[in-house]
């Protein structure tokens, strides 16, 4: 298995280039310097490193394999898919990396508590795992429309033991969930942890969350060599906040012969105001703490998104990937609902695997591509999670 390591970026300030940083309150500024000084201390010992490289092996079950969707391929006839399995670690997807990494974290740092929002309940489900291992207390903030709409993963994260906080103001949906849970965590910034569900949020979260995904990206550019000889052409991955991409990207952001292709919801169409494609159609703005490419009004307010994926309708975006666009390291592209949903059907039905919806993003964008492409090509798709959680809905919208 792969060592434990870190990326260079941001500066010391958490900026990518012009992207990042804080955009915080001063009392809110102490509370993140103080984490960003712990994680920077306890991430360089050896029992941290160690006892999150045993979980990530033992509990979560890593390295996630890389597998070859050769009937895929084949019924494409282009370019080889091989897909990156993180919907077979525990809980389902890649978001408990860094739900270990922040409950550990919390741990260290003899926090008493540890508080998050949910929308669909993924980030909330890992979390409450998380905590439940590392054994601290867990409070998750849900809107009441989320909790009407998301039965089995409220239900998951009550016998997990977290405390659920049901949000009845405003639309009751992640918003107002975001507000809620950011007043009880200002009530006591130094016993408690706030854990950001992706890499967004202010310095340290785009760092930290990016370090404890960037295991995806490490193994498979392991495996991809011992398998090949060689990295794949190219690897791409789905964006909502940007923790998976990231998480796959880093590892090959000094390979230049690898190109790097992050997917973004376009929804009901680009031309449509129903998406969610920021990288695409952002520009420069500020949410939640930092500085990113932001979908936005006149006024600079973040506008409504709309993606058939709950977990990738997010306004803003990773500020690494921000950076990584104006660079031209990474590129951006989109695949609307109705392109994720075909994926998501052909992947179950020829390869007998149900991906996330989320993840069928990145597998539409594969399929769209490798049929363009000769078939000694090599696309890896980090398949985020599985789609267990959509299954009902995806059988409803089709009338299965
Ligand atoms: C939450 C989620 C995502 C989106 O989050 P990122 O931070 O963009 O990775 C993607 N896939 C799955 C399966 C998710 O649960």
């Amino acid at each position: 298995m792969s060592k434990f390591e870190f990326a260079p970026m941001p500066d010391n300030q958490g900026f990518f280039g012009e992207y990042g940083g804080q955009i915080i309150p001063p009392e809110l500024k102490s509370a993140m310097d103080a984490i960003n000084q712990a994680y920077e201390e306890i991430r360089q010992t050896q029992g941290f490193q160690d006892e999150l490289m045993q979980l990530f092996q033992d509990y979560v079950g890593r390295p996630s394999p890389i597998y070859h969707a050769k009937r895929l391929s084949d019924k494409l006839g282009g370019a080889q898919i091989y897909l990156k399995r993180e919907d077979l670690n525990h809980t389902g997807a890649h978001k408990i990396n860094h739900c270990l990494g922040e409950a550990l974290l919390a741990k260290y740092m003899n926090k008493k508590k540890v508080i998050a929002e949910t929308g669909a309940g993924q980030h909330g489900v890992a979390l409450a795992t998380a905590c439940a291992l590392v054994g601290i207390p867990c409070e998750i903030h849900m809107g009441q429309v989320d909790i009407e709409k998301e039965h089995p993963n409220v239900t998951k994260m009550k016998i997990l033991g977290c405390k659920l906080v049901p949000v009845t103001q405003g639309t009751a949906t992640l918003k107002d969930a975001v507000d809620s849970a950011f007043v009880e965590y200002l009530k006591n910034p130094k016993d408690y942890l706030y854990a950001i569900g992706s890499v967004v949020g202010p310095h340290p979260f785009p760092k930290m969350v990016r370090d404890f995904q960037s295991i995806i990206g490490r193994e498979a550019r392991e495996q991809f060599q011992q398998k090949f000889n060689k990295l794949p052409d190219i690897i791409t991955a789905c964006v909502g906040g940007g923790s998976n991409a990231i998480g796959l990207f880093t590892a090959f952001l000094d390979d230049s012969e690898v190109k790097i292709v992050g997917v973004e919801p376009a929804g009901k169409g680009l031309d449509t105001t129903e998406h969610s494609a920021t990288l695409t159609l952002g520009t420069p703005g500020a949410i939640h703490g930092f500085k990113c490419y932001l979908l936005q009004d006149e006024a600079g307010e973040p506008l409504p998104v709309h993606s058939i994926a709950s977990g990738l309708d997010y306004p803003g975006v990773g500020p690494q990937h921000c950076y990584l666009k104006d660079i031209e390291r990474a590129e951006y592209d989109s695949v609307t609902d109705e392109e994720c949903l075909d994926a998501f059907m052909t992947l179950s039905r020829v390869e007998g695997i149900i991906p996330a919806l989320e993840s069928a993003h990145a597998v539409a964008w594969a399929m769209r591509e490798a049929a363009k492409l000769p078939k000694e090509l090599q696309i890896l798709v980090n398949l985020s999670g599985r789609g267990d959680k959509d299954a009902d809905y995806v059988a409803d919208k089709l009338g299965l």
